[in-house]
């Protein structure tokens, strides 16, 4: 088999597969000539879902609003019932009977959950992306849902941010290929899709710069430049917009003092005009009204003027648009060309979407009852999280071998650690409507997998109490060593020791940054208590987060350290699975790890510098580095170990020149060099030797992973064209150089076998 990085990689093209745009746009204008300015401004509000619940009490968003044209959308309301009521309200009561259109946070799985995002990242696996996706919106479809605020498509090189964990990570390679399959998963691959009852229309957020945010605080001002911006940012929101993606949605933060949701050059010049999309772009939650604490509007009706002009077309929440909006249309203030572009916008997704074909298509009981928690859906949630998991390292403990896998048939094992048996962690930051009760954490599984062995527990760490959100957050942060003594008794006297330490999912997702990424409260001294007592018997850490940690201490006493991040309701199962070796891991990190946290923001794609250490004749002293830690991260993206091992041979280039307009073939061969079946991702990474910018020491350009059974030997191909060698030249265009590339081929992103090409002008 010989896959190239462009075939392998890259969905086929999104298709329009025979969609009549004269129809949708004669659709679309005819109905816009008949609204009002209010039923116009009332297509672009969004409110939250009280009224499902509560009915027409509510003042905004009720039952009123809804009959009045008030209310083009929800978010938050979701179930068959509830959708359907407030459906037939829009659509026989109301005077033109446009349909809403209910959107609802479903990002890794709606009932069943799959991994975190940054999970389902690190199994480099963009076909089983894509079909959680898929499942997330087959769940989402079958309770009246229409559209996910997902995927999160956010950059991030912050380990303190807590939404890392909803993205893809610190590349933008890897993060638009990402982006591109969970696109095509939640809308499939063409717009005639989009209407079946299998996907939901996607949004790809939050454009731009969130995850840049400064010292990883959320929400906080960033501050990049234009190149960090086209290079590092947006390709993830090209890629989606490429691949088809009908929403975008503005970010809370602003840049170089232009809040996001007021940005006209990002949402009309980059995405419009230059991008070419013509979908839709919702506000994230009150962040048009946020304009006024940003302090670039005086009031509410400034600070919608301004979103709505810059492009946003959708207010979330505040209703700032069909309450102040209307007065200054009528007053020409404000004008009504802006507003019927948006509305044109909204109108063609939620035709795209086929509710006006059948505004009850979606969501029934029946399909709630026979689709939710599927078997299938619990498999696939079960593969994918074994294949998110990634072994850090496995080297020979104080007994003389390798912890993991873990001996069946032991008389006892000790698990330690309260996260071991919290299933409310197990599914992670944004678990839709995920439950408690369905996700099984590590200790009742590993219970199931060792019906011979005596699995014993001890918590260690306090758990969080149930209620309150800083309390909960004073819980897990505290210095609490009252579990240590009993953790230890049971270390010392089993047989083998699974050790869970991390982060319970509150400390990661929104609003929840961290400004030490430090393993939380007193786990380390645990961890060398747990780890002193344990002598000769094998120990294991498996950690459980959602986040790159700060890992140098802990990794110079802990010789096995399993990376199982949060790995939603199939946790448990899938833990096991690698512990027993009934899967080996084959994940690879898409964060780089820190040994400590004032190494952040870290990531391998940095520049060079004018004083790097580690060139020939460098100074002692004045170069560019800390006195106290390496440069390095103490485990680089794209880095994952396995219980087998691979061989791979150095690059073979099909030539050494590569002319504009050619393209060069990278090949290497992968031999699974020990003795049982394994994943390995082989990583292509390109180094632009000599530019008239400064580039970046090494960028991820291809990656395959592939499955070998023992002795099994694979050759990989990759193509190179000058497309992929462009980088964001100095006149504010993509631009190509002639000029020497070094090509590094290998299992992570330290790979250090090279072949070197010239790209020719001629
Ligand atoms: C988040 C968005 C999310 C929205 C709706 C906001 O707080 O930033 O990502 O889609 O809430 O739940």
């Amino acid at each position: 088999l010989v896959a190239t990085a462009a075939q392998a990689q890259r969905p086929p093209m999104f298709e329009r597969g025979g969609y009549d745009d004269a129809a949708e746009a004669a659709f679309v204008d005819s109905l816009l000539a008949q609204m009002t300015v209010e039923e116009k401004l009332g297509q672009l509000t969004q409110y939250t879902g009280q009224w499902a619940v509560t009915g027409p009490a509510v003042t905004q968003g009720g039952e009123e609003d809804i009959r009045a044209g008030r209310v083009g959308s929800f978010l938050n309301v979701y179930g068959a019932e509830y959708t359907r009521r407030a459906q037939e309200v829009a659509v026989e009561e109301s005077r033109l009977g446009i349909p809403l259109i209910f959107g609802y946070d479903v990002v890794h799985g709606f009932r069943t959950i799959f991994p975190v995002p940054l999970a389902e990242t690190a199994s480099w696996n963009l076909g089983a992306i894509e079909h959680a996706a898929r499942v997330a919106a087959r769940e989402a479809a079958a309770v009246g849902l229409h559209w996910t605020f997902a995927p999160m498509v956010d950059v991030a090189r912050d380990a303190r941010w807590g939404r890392i964990v909803e993205g893809a990570g610190e590349d933008p390679f890897l993060g638009s290929r990402v982006a591109e399959a969970r696109v095509v998963g939640f809308q499939g691959r063409s717009l005639t899709g989009l209407a079946a009852d299998t996907t939901v229309v996607a949004t790809a957020k939050h454009l731009a710069g969130y995850g840049f945010a400064e010292g990883g605080r959320d929400y906080n001002t960033a501050d990049v430049s234009e190149r960090t911006l086209r290079e590092t940012i947006l390709p993830p929101f090209r890629a989606s917009v490429d691949a088809g993606v009908q929403t975008l949605m503005s970010a809370f933060n602003e840049i170089g003092g232009v809040p996001a949701t007021a940005d006209e050059d990002l949402f009309t010049d980059v995405l419009r005009d230059d991008w070419g999309f013509d979908g839709f772009v919702v506000a994230d939650y009150t962040a048009v009204r946020e304009l006024i604490n940003h302090g670039i509007a005086a009031n509410d009706a400034e600070a919608g003027v301004q979103a709505l002009r810059a492009g946003v077309d959708m207010s979330m929440v505040d209703g700032i648009y069909v309450e102040d909006l209307p007065a200054l249309v009528e007053s020409g203030a404000l004008s009504m060309d802006v507003v019927d572009e948006a509305v044109r916008r909204v109108l063609r997704v939620k035709r795209r979407a086929g509710l006006f074909e059948d505004p009850y298509r979606y969501g029934s009981e029946a399909l709630e009852a026979s689709v939710l928690l599927a078997p299938e859906h619990r498999a696939a949630a079960r593969d994918l999280a074994r294949q998110s998991v990634v072994l850090l390292k496995n080297e020979p403990g104080r007994g003389g071998s390798a912890a993991l896998p873990l001996q069946r048939g032991l008389g006892s094992v000790a698990v330690i650690g309260a996260l071991a048996a919290d299933s409310i962690s197990a599914l992670g930051s944004w678990a839709g409507a995920g439950r408690r009760e369905d996700a099984t954490p590590i200790l009742p599984a590993l219970r199931d997998a060792m019906p011979g062995t005596d699995v014993r527990y001890a918590p260690g760490y306090p758990a969080p109490p149930r209620d309150g959100f800083l309390p909960i957050v004073d819980a897990l942060l505290s210095d609490d060593t009252a579990g240590h003594a009993e953790a230890v008794a049971l270390a010392g006297g089993a047989d083998a020791v699974v050790l869970v330490l991390g982060e319970h999912r509150e400390l990661t997702g929104e609003a929840a940054s961290r400004a030490s990424v430090d393993l939380p409260g007193a786990q380390l001294d645990l961890a060398r208590r747990v780890i002193a007592a344990a002598g000769d018997k094998p120990v294991v850490v498996v950690l459980t987060n959602g986040r790159p940690l700060a890992l140098g201490a802990l990794d110079a006493v802990a010789p096995t350290i399993l990376e199982a991040w949060h790995l939603g309701t199939e946790m448990g199962p899938a833990v096991a699975d690698v512990l027993l070796g009934d899967h080996s891991p084959g994940g690879k990190l898409p964060v780089s790890f820190p040994y400590v946290t004032g190494q952040e923001p870290l990531y391998y794609n940095r520049k060079r510098t004018g004083r790097p250490a580690d060139v020939p004749g460098a100074s002692e002293k004045y170069v560019s580095r800390y006195l106290d830690v390496p440069v390095e991260p103490l485990y680089p993206f794209g880095h994952g170990l396995s219980y087998t091992t691979f061989e791979t041979t150095p690059p073979v280039l099909s030539a050494d020149r590569l002319a504009m307009g050619g393209a060069v073939d990278v090949t290497v061969e992968v031999t699974n060099t020990g003795d049982r079946a394994g994943a390995e991702v082989v990583q292509l990474y390109v180094r632009d030797e000599v530019a008239s910018v400064t580039r970046p020491l090494r960028e991820l350009k291809g990656f395959e992973r592939v499955e070998l059974a023992p002795g099994q030997t694979q050759r990989v191909a990759f193509t190179l064209t000058p497309d992929d060698l462009q980088f964001w030249g100095e006149g504010g265009a993509w631009t190509v150089e002639p000029g020497w590339f070094t090509v590094y081929v290998g299992g992570s992103s330290a790979a250090t076998e090279s072949a070197r090409f010239e790209l020719v002008a001629e």
